[in-house]
């Protein structure tokens, strides 16, 4: 796997604040609010994800885990989507933090209906580089999203309250409104290495 020259400190920084923020044990209110901010200042700069996590592929969206917190209570993935590609309608079961690095997505939220259907709660939401959207299950956790550049690759940032690929989710069939079993796992089988701090390290000997 090829490393391109990007610095990785915000990616570092971001995971190790995220780290403390967990750490403290807040509500998912306090992790939404706090963890936004946080999201926030890693999306306002885009020189410190590798080619390798940024790559779409022809037919699918790609998901490449970035990051999963030991203790399996969060994770951190890049999502990368090519023209014209979406998700199917899913759930989450965890909290959510989606923010848009590179291009822009779309995003139409699901509640169940008192029928039992899937209706669309809300309008189609475009999400333009350096915005942020939630989910969870206490504040909506149904939703498709989709690239919404019809000629360039999006990539956004996700935050999950658990190690994502590896949670047992939902995927719904509008039509009929009957639900599937889905595992998403992850696109990659390599990390980002954040640790490698020996340039820093001998700096500080001379
Ligand atoms: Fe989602």
């Amino acid at each position: 796997m090829s490393e391109t020259n990007v610095d990785v400190r915000p990616l570092r920084d971001f995971v190790v604040n995220f780290t403390r923020l967990i750490e403290a044990a807040p509500t998912e209110a306090v992790i939404l609010e706090k963890g936004r901010t946080l999201l926030a200042r890693l999306i306002a700069r885009d020189d410190w994800l590798a080619e390798d996590f940024t790559r779409p592929h022809p037919e699918h969206y790609r998901q490449y885990l970035l990051h999963c917190d030991p203790l399996e209570r969060f994770s951190v993935v890049s999502f990368v989507w090519g023209p014209g590609q979406k998700t199917p309608v899913h759930n989450h079961t965890v909290w959510g933090l989606i923010g848009v690095l590179r291009g822009s997505e779309a995003a139409i939220r699901f509640r169940r209906g008192t029928t039992g259907r899937l209706e669309q709660a809300g309008e189609r939401e475009v999400l333009r580089q350096g915005a942020i959207d939630a989910v969870s299950p206490t504040i909506g956790d149904i939703h498709e999203v989709s690239n919404n550049e019809p000629e360039q690759t999006s990539v956004s940032i996700h935050v999950y309250g658990a190690n994502i690929g590896a949670v047992g989710r939902e995927v719904y069939d509008l039509a009929s409104g009957q639900s599937k079993p889905f595992v998403s796992g992850y696109s990659s089988t390599s990390v980002p290495n954040l640790w490698d701090r020996s340039a820093e390290e001998r700096l500080d000997q001379n």
